[in-house]
């Protein structure tokens, strides 16, 4: 190998994939006055929300209610209010009587969206680590001394007293050797999707990627499939374009994976629960969307929430049960398959994300292992913030949220 390490960093806390979680929860303990890294393998923040196109974050409110809708709000809210203050964001009436699952989402600009991720997190002091994608992870016992990123100028270790693992894929978890859990279990995962952007209008297309009538199952801990996947995909476009004489201007950078690895935490989340709004002590966020598994390209199951309940997420489901000082947050939390496929979308990614930005900041503070740090405070600092935060506050009124 002629690669080596050419610089050595030391954080409060290093963050680990900037999509929705990652983003939220590196501007939160920044914010808070923790020394942050947040690192990310593509040139932006945002992930599948910017990066890969997919522009609906859903939902920030739980349209059941008859007031108080507004269950997530927070810096992930912070971010829609400043796009819609410019005109980069569709923010649709969140009071509005229920008519179908599509109507709540919050339409935003992908590339206004990036622009604002960067100047937040630039304001809050983070240091950014775009293009580096996490390579090795540095174990000692129970604890993760540091991650190796790859540079073009050659390897960059991180340490930190705290890792907070927001790949989606739980990729910092699986190269520390952490426990983790894979799609159904058998090797099926739900299909990924490519957009992609015709040149006779702006209006975005769609490819689903990876279900199994087409043989070719997209497995997002498989190098190799990924490749097969991508090369399908653009092989189905580009057949596509041949046969309608149609020609295509720009294509997402790779296809967007519905479903990773779940780490394994201390508490999993379970679709009873789920279902049943059950609040715990420890629950820090709300979340509301179905349950909802995609296959053969198309919902092929699909589950409502006891209504008017709202489903919350649980810190102890956030924390690694291998490493101590490892947290996780957005889609590759500890939870069983129907509770991920739910609480996997955006807005619920963002909660979560400033739910653990907090409690690390919190454990860092007090110099405690975070899952020995007071649940009360978490929540006290996350309310503080601006968070709809279970147990304090059952949710805002949408009128007195929007700008
Ligand atoms: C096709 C599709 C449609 C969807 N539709 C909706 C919708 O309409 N509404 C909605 O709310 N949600 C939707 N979702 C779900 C939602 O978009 C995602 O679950 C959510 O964005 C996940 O956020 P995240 O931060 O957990 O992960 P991601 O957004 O995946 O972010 C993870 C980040 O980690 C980075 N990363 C990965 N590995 C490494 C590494 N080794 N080193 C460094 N960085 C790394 C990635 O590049 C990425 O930026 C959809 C998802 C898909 C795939």
């Amino acid at each position: 190998m002629n690669l080596k390490i050419t610089e050595t960093k030391k954080y409060d806390i290093v963050i680990c994939g900037a999509g929705c979680a990652g983003f939220c929860a590196a501007v939160s303990a920044a914010r808070l006055g923790c020394r942050v890294a947040l690192v990310e393998k593509y040139y932006g923040p945002g992930g599948i929300l910017t990066v890969l196109g997919n522009n609906s974050i859903d939902r920030f409110n739980n349209p059941f209610r008859k007031s108080g809708k507004m269950v997530i709000t927070g810096i992930g809210w912070e971010l829609v209010m400043k796009l819609y203050k410019d005109g980069f964001a569709a923010v649709p009436d969140m009071d509005a009587p229920y008519e179908n699952h599509w109507q709540y989402g919050v339409r935003v600009n992908p590339v206004a969206a990036a622009k604002k991720m960067d100047d937040m997190l630039i304001q809050s002091g983070a240091d950014l680590f775009y293009g580096q994608p996490v390579v090795d992870v540095i174990t000692a016992g129970r604890l993760i001394d540091g991650v190796v990123i790859a540079s073009k100028s050659g390897l960059r270790q991180l340490f930190a007293d705290i890792f907070i693992d927001c790949t989606g894929d739980g990729d910092i978890a699986f190269f520390a050797g952490a426990e983790t859990l894979d799609g159904d279990g058998k090797g099926n995962f739900q299909p990924g999707t490519l957009r992609f952007y015709p040149a006779t209008d702006s209006k975005e297309r769609i490819f689903d990627c990876g279900d199994n009538r087409n043989h070719v199952v997209m497995n997002v801990t498989d190098s190799d499939s990924l490749t097969r996947s991508e090369i399908y995909a653009r092989a189905m476009i580009y057949s596509d374009m041949v046969g309608s004489g149609e020609r295509i201007m720009a294509v997402a950078p790779a296809v967007a994976p519905r479903e990773g690895r779940r780490i394994a935490g201390i508490t999993e989340m379970k679709a009873e629960d789920y279902r049943n709004g059950t609040v715990f002590d420890d629950s820090v966020c709300y979340t509301h969307w179905f349950i909802d598994i995609h296959r053969n390209g198309r919902s092929s199951q699909i589950e409502y929430v006891k209504n008017p309940e709202t489903p919350t997420v649980r810190l102890s489901s956030m924390i690694s049960k291998n490493f101590d000082n490892l947290m996780m947050a957005g889609r590759c939390i500890f939870s069983d398959r129907e509770t991920n496929s739910a609480l996997r979308v955006k807005a619920s990614c963002m909660a979560m994300g400033q739910a653990v930005g907090t409690a690390a900041y919190t454990a860092i503070a007090d110099r405690k292992a975070v899952k020995d740090v007071s649940v009360l405070k978490i929540k006290d600092s996350l309310a503080e913030q601006g968070a709809v935060v279970p147990g304090l506050c059952q949710g805002l009124d949408f009128r007195k949220v929007m700008l």
